[in-house]
Formats: C-alpha cells, structure tokens, sequence
C-alpha cells in the first residue's frame, strides 16, 4: 500500500517509515523539517535499502497537500506533523493551535476532495488528565490538559470524530502514546531534541555524555514504591510496528477506533536510572527536587484493545530501551 506520512522525517515518523518498508508499503513522506532533518531520508534508506520519497512542504498550506495526494495514489495517511514541545506551547499557543490544527484540517480537507478516507492519528496519554485510576483505559473519560500542547491532542480527537461521523467512509485509528523511548537499533533515528530536553530520557542521555551536569528528578514522595513518578516507556521501534498494525485495521474498517500503544507496565524515574546505567556502563549523576507542577504520580496503558484490535504488543524491554537510546545519542 502506498502510505503518506505527514512529520515522517521526525522521531516516531521515521522509525515507523521504517517499519512500513520493511512490511512491504511503500511510503512518501512530507514534512517542513521544522523539527527535523532531510538527512533522515537517507538513513531511512540506507537502514532498509528500499526507496522512499521526500516532499519538502508545509502541511498547513492546502495547494501543498492538494498536490501531493493530486499525483502520489496514497492510500491512507499517517499523521504525525505537529510541534510538541509542551514548554513552548504555553508561551506561544497561537502558534501551536495553528500548526497543530490547521494542520489536520488541511489535510483532512484535501483528503475529502481526494477520496481518501484512511487516518491514523498520532494521539497521547496525556489527553486522560490526571483523574483516572490506572491502568488507563480508551473508554475512560478524557481529562483537563495541562498545557496547550495536550489540548491540540484532544481538540484533534473531537475533529476527527465528528468528521468520521459526517462520512461514513472514513475509517480513523486515533494512537494514544504512551512514553516513546529509544531508537533504531542501527544507532540512527534517535530523539534528539533541540535545546534543553523536556522529556526524561533525552534527559538522561545528555547527561551520561556529560553534555547536562546533572538529571533533576521531579518529586521523590510520590506514593510510589520508591517516591519517584511511574511511566509506561515504550520503545520506539514496537510503536513503529503499531502504526504498521493500525494501518491494516484502518484500510479493513469503517469509523473511528480510539487505541492505547504502550507495554501496559509502569517504571519509575529511578528505575529508568539505574536500568541506563548498567546497560551502558555510564553514570547519571541527579538529585532529588521538587515535583514538576501538572506530573501526576503514575501513568500506565491498558494494552488489552491494542492486541484485541490489532494484534499487537510491545516486545522490546527496558534494557532495549535504554541500549538504543544511548545507542542513537549522535
Ligand atoms: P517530531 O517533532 O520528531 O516529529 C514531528 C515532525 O513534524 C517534525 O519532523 C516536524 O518537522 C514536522 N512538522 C511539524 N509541523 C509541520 C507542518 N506544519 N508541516 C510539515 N511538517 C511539520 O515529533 P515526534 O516525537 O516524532 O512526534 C510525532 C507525533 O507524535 C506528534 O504529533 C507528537 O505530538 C505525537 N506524540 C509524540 C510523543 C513523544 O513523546 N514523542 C508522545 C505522544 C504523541
Ligand atoms: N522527569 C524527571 N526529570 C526530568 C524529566 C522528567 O524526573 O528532567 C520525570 C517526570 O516527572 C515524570 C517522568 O520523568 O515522572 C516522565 O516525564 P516525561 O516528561 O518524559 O514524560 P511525561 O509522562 O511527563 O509526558
């Protein structure tokens, strides 16, 4: 199947690129390389010797889309585009409601006029708020988002949903992330964030290599078997291999399927410490501080829909995790 990749330079864009061409899809890929680099393209060729094409283009400009889905016979669409640094979007929210949602509209519009109804959504586990028990379920109700990043997540959803209610060709697979980790095991398409890491592992890697002096660890009280947070970590390559799933139940179905990716076990920030450590043989020197405002203290997948619904499951472990992201540290 021929399969169009908005943000597919991007972290989990290229590592599902991967996946896609090592399923047999072909896949064409375009991104504005906002967050990304056009050097990607040929490490995805080079990690699976198949070809893949690039546009260089910004989602958000409908004669861009139009042409692409005009000429490539692209038979769904993954969607991955968007900004998503959370710091960032509380100080310039107009900008990422823009990106993030004039984005998917435009896409979603020219895909109308095109007569393609296949989507799969990049969703996350922030869009459940901090209110729900755990392990989170789909059908759980979607809580307050702490930061306009989680609200462009959760307006997306509502788009989406309404949009497959008022076409009932559409078929959407909407993917709620939980904690994307690691990289290709080729030591090639890795996270490397611009600037100071928000997220943990980023976190971790920069300051094994010496480049950050220290990891601050947000909160040690938690009620949590060591006081540190709880996450579901889930390796980068088994969510590449989800989209390759939510791909095969998208193009079979009709409506809008809500679908949780992630290993359905929790670790905590010390435990993902310790575990880095003794896989790469390196120190990570941190302290404890204060809790990070908006953390809540566990968060962790029900994975029972995703091997229900897709037939699939996270393989890889916290030690694989751990291995390629240092692995893929650049
Ligand atoms: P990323 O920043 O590495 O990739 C996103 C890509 O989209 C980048 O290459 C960027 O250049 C591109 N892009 C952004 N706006 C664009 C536009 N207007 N036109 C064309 N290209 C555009 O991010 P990622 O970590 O690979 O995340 C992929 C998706 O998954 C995003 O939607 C993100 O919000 C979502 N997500 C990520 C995580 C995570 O922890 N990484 C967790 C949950 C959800
Ligand atoms: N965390 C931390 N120090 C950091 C970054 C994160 O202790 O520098 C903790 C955070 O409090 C949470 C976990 O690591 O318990 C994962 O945070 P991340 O930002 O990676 O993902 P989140 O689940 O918050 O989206």
């Amino acid at each position: 199947m021929r399969v169009l990749l908005t943000g597919g330079t991007g972290y989990i864009g290229s590592n599902t690129a991967v996946a896609l061409l090592e399923a047999g899809h072909q896949v064409l890929i375009v991104d504005n390389l906002a967050n990304s680099n056009e050097r990607t393209v040929q490490d995805i060729r080079e990690i699976t010797n198949k070809d893949v094409d690039f546009v260089l283009g910004d989602i958000t400009q409908p004669a861009v889309i139009d042409r692409i889905l005009e000429t490539e016979n692209a038979e769904a669409v993954v969607h991955f585009a968007a900004l998503k640094a959370v710091g960032e979007s509380v100080e310039k929210p107009l900008a990422y409601y823009r990106n993030n949602l004039d984005g998917l509209l435009t896409m979603l519009e020219s895909m109308e006029r095109h007569g393609i109804h296949n989507f799969i959504f990049s969703s996350s586990a922030t869009v459940y708020g901090g209110e729900n028990p755990v392990p989170l379920t789909e059908d759980m109700p979607a809580g307050t988002c702490a930061n306009p990043y989680g609200w462009t997540k959760l307006m997306a959803e509502q788009i989406l949903r309404d949009a497959a209610a008022a076409n009932p060709k559409m078929s959407v697979v909407l993917l709620r992330y939980f904690n994307p980790v690691g990289g290709h095991r080729s030591g090639k398409l890795g996270e490397r964030p611009n600037g100071v890491p928000n997220n943990l592992m980023p976190y971790i890697v920069q300051t094994a290599a010496g480049i950050r002096e220290r990891l601050s660890v947000f909160g040690g009280d938690y009620p949590t078997p060591d006081g540190t947070g709880v996450r579901d970590y889930v390796h980068v390559s088994d969510l590449a291999e989800g989209h390759v799933a939510a791909l095969e139940y998208c193009v079979a179905h009709h409506g809008v399927e809500t679908v949780n990716l992630g290993t359905g076990c929790g670790n905590s920030v010390l435990e993902l410490i310790h575990t880095f450590e003794t896989v790469n043989g390196v120190s990570v020197p941190y302290q404890i501080t204060d809790r990070r405002k908006g953390d809540v203290a566990v968060c962790w997948a029900d994975v029972e829909k995703a091997g229900r619904l897709l037939g699939w499951q996270a393989k890889r472990s916290l030690k694989d995790m751990c291995r390629d992201s240092w692995r893929c540290r650049g």
